[in-house]
Order: C-alpha cells, then structure tokens, then sequence
C-alpha cells in the first residue's frame, strides 16, 4: 500500500473528499481512501506501506496527452521514413516514458507506423516493460491527395466508402484501439492546403460506421470549416485542431454531446519558432497565416464553454526542450484560465476518451494515476513546466 501523506488537493479535480490537504491512499492499483491529513489508518498494521511526504505538494489526478505521433520521436520524417521497425519501437518507448517522466499516464497516438505503439501497448500491459498507458490508432486513413508522400508510411491511402471500410477493418484488426482520418488537408504535407476538405461525408460516415460495429470511435484530423461539419455530420468522437472551425461548426459542436475538440496549442507555438532549424520556410508562412485566426476560434469554442481535450501533435525533442510545452501553449497561445488546462489535461480529456468512470480525478475507487507536483499548479501553471516529485501509474510509482 501507498500513502501519500499530507498533499494538498485541487478542489475541481478530486471527488468524494472536500478537505484542502488529505492522506492518500492507495491499494492495488487503485485509490483506496482519502482521509484528512494525520488521520490514523488502522488497516494500515500488517501491510508494508510506502510513505511519500506531501507536505507542499499537490496530488493532481495523471494527465493525459490526446493527440501524440509516438513514432515521431525526431522531426525529420524522411529519416524516419528510412528507419527500420526495431529503431523505430525503441524510439516509441523512449518518447512515451519522456512523457511518463513530465507526468502523463496515458497518452492516446494519433498515427504512428510499423503498427509500433499497439506493440509497445501490449507490451506494457503484458509487464515486459514499463510505461503509460497507450492508446493508439494505427496508421491514419486518408483519401488521395497532395502531399500524402511527405508521411507515405504513415498513411493508409482509402478512397470511397468500401475502401474505408477495409481500411478501418484492417487498422482495428492490428489491435488498435480507435480510428484516424484526414478530413481537411494538413499544414506539415508539402503542397497540401491545411483549409480544404480532403475526406467527403459518405467516406466519413462508412469509417464511423465500421468503427462502431467494433464499439470504438473515429478521431478527425480537421483544419477546413467544412471539413469540421462533416466530421460531426458523420458521428465521429473527436475533431482534431479546429483551426478554422466558423460559427455554425461551433454551434453543431455544442448541440452533440458525444463530440468534442482537441485544439493542439504546442504545434501551434512550434511551427512559429523562425530558431527552430525544423521548421521550413513554407511551414512557418502557413502557420503564421492560421496562428491569429485559429487562436480566435479555438477562444471562441473556449469562452462557449466547450469541453476542450487536451493534444499537443509535437515530437520528442520538442518535449524535451520544452517540459510541459501544451501547458505553455494554452496559457501563451491560447490564453486560457489555469485550473481550465490542468481540468482539460486530466478529467475532460478522461471524460472525452471514455474513461471518465476510471480516471481523470483523484476519487476513491479510481485507478490510481496520480501526479504529485511542487506547487500549486491550480493557481500557476508553470509548475507544470517542471518535473514532477512523483508519478504514479495503476498504483505503482513509476516516477
Ligand atoms: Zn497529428
């Protein structure tokens, strides 16, 4: 059994205990208890128990990152276009413990190759290596189009709706857990146009069809306005960026509540950076036309209170130089409250990937993923920017 004695808890993000400090206990791989601060446990005689002092520290529920490329653990895609499988699962490992390190217990993959992330998954599940929980989606399903080579092995090229059925098929077959199509063009493909539809509603619809049949989701890739109301025209869980999502996107998100946005913030921020050797000049010239737009519209979906997931589409190296770079993003970029991007980064996100029963707050009964931070994160966000004291997942410490 674990105790994390003394911490200080956020109030919107613990359930089933109202004190401001607290004893917390954990039990297997779930939360057992939580009982105020200096309270005596007597169940505790007997077992080994494992004290981890919190005093200053707060004990925040493990965050979750949405929309991760694990594989991309360098920027340079044509090296690892070039790369063989077995670099490319060791760089899957490194990336997600970096992750794990920065206080993410599950991370949802939004397309990696060489089916590398269900591979690593199970090997984490199966207690051959350690590591978050993983969620991934395969290779992404895209219809024809411009710049696809940039990611060729990346992508699973499906035109019409029989083609996408097989492609859904084929990805769900290889143990991955959702669904990734490119609805609108994108801003990394050379030649591609970030604005406009590349995916047409009957394909969309015949891959959430498929997807369901195997009870999971589809997830869209979409910039364009239009590609937007398609995607949630067809059903799909979750519309990825939302660039240029316009008023009556916004308003058919709100009327769904089994739809939601994943703004991408540290991408954002990224391709701005004229240092950053990466980024090409025809990336920043893209990028640099969407950023004010794009901040407008992922405000607008804010301030209508939207339940906004928490993504950040960056590479390893990004992540390195930049700890905690989507908290950054959303505090710099996107200029959002404190509490609201520690609420999206946990229990939204949770909620939003359907395991809002399980995780997302610290609750009694819940699996324990906790984070235990130096700070008070709910009223500085920047603690996030620093390596957490501890970070535990399914009841382990893994941090
Ligand atoms: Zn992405």
């Amino acid at each position: 059994m674990i105790v994390i004695k003394n911490c200080r808890l956020v109030k919107a993000l613990t359930e089933g205990y109202d004190g401001e400090t607290a004893d917390v206990y954990v039990k297997g791989n779930r939360i057992e208890k939580i009982l105020a601060a200096g309270s005596l446990h007597e169940e505790a005689e007997g077992e080994t128990l494992t004290e981890i002092d919190g005093r200053g520290k707060t004990l925040i529920p493990g965050l979750i990152e949405m929309h991760a490329h694990l594989y991309g653990f360098i920027f340079n895609y044509y090296e690892l276009q070039c790369m063989p499988e077995g670099k490319i699962i060791f760089g899957v490992v490194d990336f997600a413990n970096e992750y794990l390190k920065q206080g993410f217990t599950m991370i949802r993959d939004c397309g990696s190759s060489y089916n590398a992330v269900a591979t690593v998954r199970n090997a984490i599940e199966e207690g051959i290596i350690k590591g978050p929980r993983l969620v991934p989606c395969g290779l992404i399903i895209t219809p024809t189009e411009t710049g696809n080579d940039c990611f060729s092995d990346l992508y699973f090229e499906a035109d019409g709706p029989e083609e996408m059925r097989k492609a859904v098929r084929t990805e769900l077959q290889k143990g991955n857990d959702f669904i990734k199509l490119m609805v609108s063009g994108a801003f990394m493909n050379a030649g591609a146009e970030p604005g406009i539809q590349v995916m047409e509603l009957d394909e969309i619809e015949a891959a959430v069809a498929a997807a369901k049949r195997k009870n999971t989701y589809v997830c869209a890739h979409c910039h364009g306005a239009s590609s937007i109301k398609d995607a949630v025209r067809a059903g799909v869980r979750t519309i990825e960026h939302g660039t240029y999502l316009d008023d009556e996107g916004l308003q058919m998100l709100k009327e769904r509540k089994d739809c939601y946005l994943v703004p991408t913030g540290a991408v954002g921020l990224y391709c701005l950076d004229t240092g950053n050797p990466d980024v090409s000049e025809e990336l920043y010239e893209k990028s640099k036309a969407a950023a004010e737009i794009e901040i407008a519209n992922i405000n607008r979906a804010y301030h209508e209170g939207l339940k906004l997931g928490f993504g950040s589409d960056i590479d390893l190296e990004a992540l390195r130089r930049h700890p905690g770079y989507e908290f950054i993003a959303r505090k710099e970029y996107y200029n959002f409250d404190d509490l609201d991007i520690l609420l999206q980064a946990t229990k939204n996100s949770a909620e939003i990937m359907g395991y809002g029963d399980v995780l997302g707050t610290v609750a009694p009964g819940k699996l324990a993923d906790l984070v235990l931070v130096d700070g008070n994160p709910d009223e500085d966000i920047y603690v996030m920017t620093k390596p957490p004291v501890h970070v535990i997942k399914d009841g382990e410490i893994l941090v």
